[in-house]
């Protein structure tokens, strides 16, 4: 893990602006990472971790609309959820941290959440 960040806390901002979306409501947007924090998304890798089920939400949508609530919530299984939140699933799962010199696989993200 690089050393030359992670001045605002435990969470190390990466650099620079990446694409922020969001799977409720589709709105995609390019942020820096610091900023879509402060302006309320839900968006690795400040809340959850890449490539793990969480809520990928914009500041305007709720997490009750997310992939993640379905599963962890509501309990349904894969195939009884919609296509969008099946796409969803699949775009989270597919986020590669291999370039970003983020060690996902140490953390946890709301999935833990009882
Ligand atoms: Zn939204």
């Amino acid at each position: 893990m690089s050393t030359d960040m992670g001045t605002d806390g435990a969470v190390e901002f990466p650099a620079g602006i990446f694409v922020h979306w969001c799977e409720s409501c589709g709105h995609e947007e390019l942020l820096d990472s610091r900023d879509a924090y402060r302006a309320g998304w839900d968006f690795p890798p400040h809340m959850g971790a890449w490539g793990v089920l969480s809520p990928r939400t914009c500041p305007n949508c709720s997490m009750k609309d997310t992939s993640w609530w379905a599963i962890t919530v509501d309990h349904r299984d894969i195939d009884e959820m919609t296509a969008q939140e099946r796409k969803a699933v699949g775009r989270i799962l597919d986020e590669l941290p291999a370039d970003s010199g983020y060690n996902w696989a140490e953390l946890d993200g709301p999935s833990s959440l009882d």
